[in-house]
């Protein structure tokens, strides 16, 4: 074949060839697909550089992420890619590809946490008492990035991508409000990135099964009646009654859960009484509970009443226990799909080398990305930004939080490899069913 590339015609004809075997349409794609998106994503670096920092500048809360959202929506106008508006309050739902199936959601969350940020940099947050400490911000930018990537390939694309930009992670269950307004449509699988302090920027954590626990919180208030302290036979002591409670409660998660299935009870605060003399009429205290199956949290849940009000009972005293579902709602275990797992791995194999993709490690930490995966299978990936000599070495919540930004390209061109190539693997699915 190179014997042939000796005139101009020739050349044109050979390009076209090698191009046409790099284009994932016709199967697994190969060493030219990656470098061509690689460099694609590299060559938008300081526009979602400058993208990210803006946001980062600006955090919002959950369900107040109006700027943001506008800012998403200003993008999308500007990419000329279509996409439907709002979802649960500031969400966005884009949508690139044929308009038809398969379809295959990507999704990214916009909002910040009330968290003063700590870091002395240029790009620091411009709102006291809010931040972007745990890199939601990179995600909304990965995402327009992917977006922008996608659209540059959408005549190629065998299927349909939703993107979905949803507010409300930190708290506020966003994702199933945006479920509930029908923000995944046809998708049939939906993949998240989380960026990660622990592993390198350039590798990604993948981990099929139980990733993150069911999270929810409680508060209970122990009634009994004050009095002076040195009549205690006067009074109904709330504050014996509480502290038996919560020794109680530790032998929920020590001698009632499977030791195979992770549990977490913690008390995390008491309130009770104001001097040395006086018993209190009443105790308050709160916590949370977390377990890596949702089935295992419904049943700390149940336990975690029957304990309280008995060992009130026990003590003379009522209870009353609040679930604060209102304020903080119940997160499911996310639940990394096995099938997806194959696909991501390999898409990560390809874009970032074997040696970049790490086993990912759960932790007890809750992310509403469960809601979608009890609807679809879905996977969370956890894609490094480690970088000891920026200082990006703090956890995910810390006012000291600081990314590498170099993540940003390498997200956004993950984002399209695993959407792209769901879809050639999957479009014979839908032309032959079973
Ligand atoms: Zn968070
Ligand atoms: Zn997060």
């Amino acid at each position: 074949m190179f014997a042939i590339a000796t005139d101009m015609g020739a050349l044109v004809l050979l390009t076209l060839l090698f191009s046409l075997s790099s284009a994932p349409a016709h199967g697994w794609p190969d060493q030219d697909y990656k470098d061509q998106l690689l460099s694609s994503a590299q060559l938008d670096k300081d526009w979602l550089i400058s993208i990210r920092r803006q946001i980062h500048e600006n955090p919002e809360l959950r369900f107040q992420e109006h700027n943001t959202s506008a800012l998403i929506r200003q993008q999308l106008h500007q990419l000329c890619i279509p996409y439907s508006y709002p979802f649960a309050n500031t969400g966005i739902v884009a949508q690139i590809g044929s308009g038809s199936k398969p379809v295959v959601a990507l999704r990214a969350d916009i909002d910040a946490l009330p968290l003063q940020e700590l870091v002395e940099w240029e790009h620091r947050s411009k709102f006291d008492g809010k931040m972007h400490a745990c890199g939601h911000d990179a995600h909304t930018t990965m995402l327009l990035g992917a977006a922008k990537l996608l659209n540059q390939r959408k005549d190629r694309l065998q299927g349909t991508v939703r993107l979905l930009f949803q507010p409300a992670e930190e708290g506020g269950a966003g994702a199933s409000h945006m479920i509930k307004e029908g923000a995944l449509g046809d998708a049939e699988a939906i993949f998240g990135i989380h960026v990660d302090f622990e592993i390198p920027t350039g590798s990604i954590g993948l981990i099929s099964g139980p990733v993150l626990a069911a999270t929810s919180f409680f508060e209970a208030k122990i009634q009994g009646v004050g009095g002076h302290a040195a009549g205690p036979h006067l009074t109904v002591d709330p504050i014996l009654a509480a502290s038996l409670a919560i020794l109680a409660l530790q032998q929920l998660t020590s001698r009632e859960a499977d030791p195979l299935d992770s549990q977490v009870l913690s008390i995390t605060y008491v309130r009770g009484g104001s001097t040395f003399n006086v018993i209190p009429s009443y105790v308050e205290f709160g916590g949370t509970l977390r377990s890596l199956t949702t089935k295992g949290l419904y049943r700390l849940q149940q336990r975690l009443k029957e304990v309280i009000e008995g060992q009130a009972a026990v003590h003379r005293c009522k209870a009353f226990i609040d679930m604060k579902e209102e304020e903080y709602p119940f997160y499911p275990a996310v639940v990394n799909d096995d099938g997806l797992h194959q696909h991501v791995e390999k898409v990560g194999r390809l874009l970032l080398g074997p040696e970049n993709i790490k086993r990912g490690e759960k932790i007890m930490a809750g992310e509403d990305f469960a809601f979608y995966q009890e609807k679809i299978p879905g996977y969370m990936i956890s894609i490094g930004m480690r970088n000891e000599e920026l200082g990006s070495i703090h956890p995910m919540h810390s006012p000291y939080f600081f990314l590498d930004e170099d993540v940003l390209p390498i997200g956004a061109a993950l984002n399209t490899a695993l959407a792209e190539l769901y879809l050639n693997e999957h479009k014979h699915s839908i032309l032959d069913p079973a």
